[in-house]
C-alpha cells in the first residue's frame, strides 16, 4: 500500500482477533503496531509501584486506572505521530475521550465475536512466551509441536487471565466498560464493523477493503471540493469581467 499510513483502531472483545488482526494490518499498511496488553505485560514486570499494580490488576482480569492508560499512549503516539495500529486501547469512555481531543483515528475497527466464541476460542489459545506470538490450538496452530513457537522456538503458555474464572470477569468488564465506546465512535462518523467469526484471512480482507473504501471515499470528498472551489473561481472570475466590460461601456 503506497498511500498514507493510516490511524487505525481494534475494537473488539478478547479473543476477536485484534492482536492478529493488528499485526496484519500494520504489514499491510507499513504502519507501527502497539498492543496495550502487551506493553502492561511488560510493564507488570517493573520494581515499581505501577508494576505491582498493573500486575494485580491484569491477574483479576480487571481494567488498569484510566490515568496510567492514558500516560502510556500519550508517550506512545509522541515517538509514532505518522500513523499507527492500536490493539486494546481505548477499553473505556474516558480513554475514548480524552484521547480523541490528542490522536484522532482515521478508522475504528470493531471486530464483533459473540460471548460463547470468544470463550471457546480464549480455552485454545496460546501464546509465545518469548516472542509473543499468538496462536489457537484450533483455528491457528503451531505447525511442528504444539508446545513450540514457530517463529522463534519458545514455550507456548496459556496467559493466567485467559483461565476459565477469569475469562468471565473480562467478559463482564468489557460489556460494561468498553461496548459502549462503540456507538460513541459510530457517532463520530469512524466506525466500521467487521464479523469477527471467520478465519484469519477473510477477516483481514473485510478489513483492507473497508479501510480502502474508506480511502477512496475521502479522496473523491476531496476532489468534489476542489470542483466546487474551481466553479466558484470561474463564476467570480465571469462576474469581475462582466463588471469591468460594463465600467469600459458606461
Ligand atoms: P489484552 O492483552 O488486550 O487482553 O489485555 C490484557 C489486560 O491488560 C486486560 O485484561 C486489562 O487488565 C489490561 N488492559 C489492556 N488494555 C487496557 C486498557 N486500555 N485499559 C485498561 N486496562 C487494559
Amino acid at each position: 500500500m503506497k498511500t498514507k499510513k493510516p490511524k487505525i483502531i481494534l475494537l473488539g472483545p478478547q479473543a476477536s482477533g485484534k492482536g492478529t488482526q493488528s499485526h496484519i494490518l500494520s504489514t499491510w499498511s507499513g504502519a507501527p503496531k502497539m498492543s496495550m496488553g502487551d506493553l502492561l505485560r511488560e510493564i507488570q514486570n517493573e520494581d515499581s509501584d505501577r508494576g505491582k499494580t498493573v500486575k494485580e490488576l491484569i491477574s483479576k482480569g480487571s481494567l488498569v486506572p484510566d490515568d496510567i492508560i492514558l500516560d502510556i499512549i500519550k508517550d506512545w503516539i509522541k515517538k509514532n505521530s505518522g500513523g499507527w495500529v492500536i490493539d486494546g486501547f481505548p477499553r473505556t469512555m474516558e480513554q475514548a475521550q480524552k484521547s480523541w481531543d490528542l490522536f484522532r483515528p482515521d478508522a475504528v475497527i470493531f471486530l464483533d465475536l459473540p460471548d460463547d466464541v470468544a470463550k471457546r476460542r480464549l480455552s485454545y489459545r496460546r501464546v509465545c512466551s518469548k516472542c509473543k506470538t499468538n496462536y489457537n490450538l484450533i483455528t491457528n496452530p503451531p505447525k511442528n509441536d504444539k508446545h513450540v513457537c514457530d517463529l522463534c522456538g519458545g514455550e507456548l503458555i496459556q496467559r493466567e487471565d485467559d483461565k476459565p474464572e477469569v475469562v468471565e470477569d473480562r467478559l463482564k468488564t468489557y460489556h460494561t466498560k468498553t461496548e459502549p465506546i462503540k456507538e460513541w465512535y459510530r457517532a463520530k462518523g469512524v466506525l466500521l464493523e467487521v464479523d469477527a467469526k471467520p478465519g484469519i484471512p477473510a477477516v483481514a480482507h473485510e478489513i483492507q477493503k473497508m479501510i480502502q473504501e474508506g480511502q477512496e471515499v475521502k479522496k473523491e470528498k476531496g476532489r468534489k471540493k476542489l470542483w466546487i472551489f474551481a466553479i466558484i473561481g470561474i463564476v467570480l472570475a465571469i462576474l469581475g469581467a462582466l463588471i469591468f466590460i460594463g465600467s469600459l461601456q458606461a
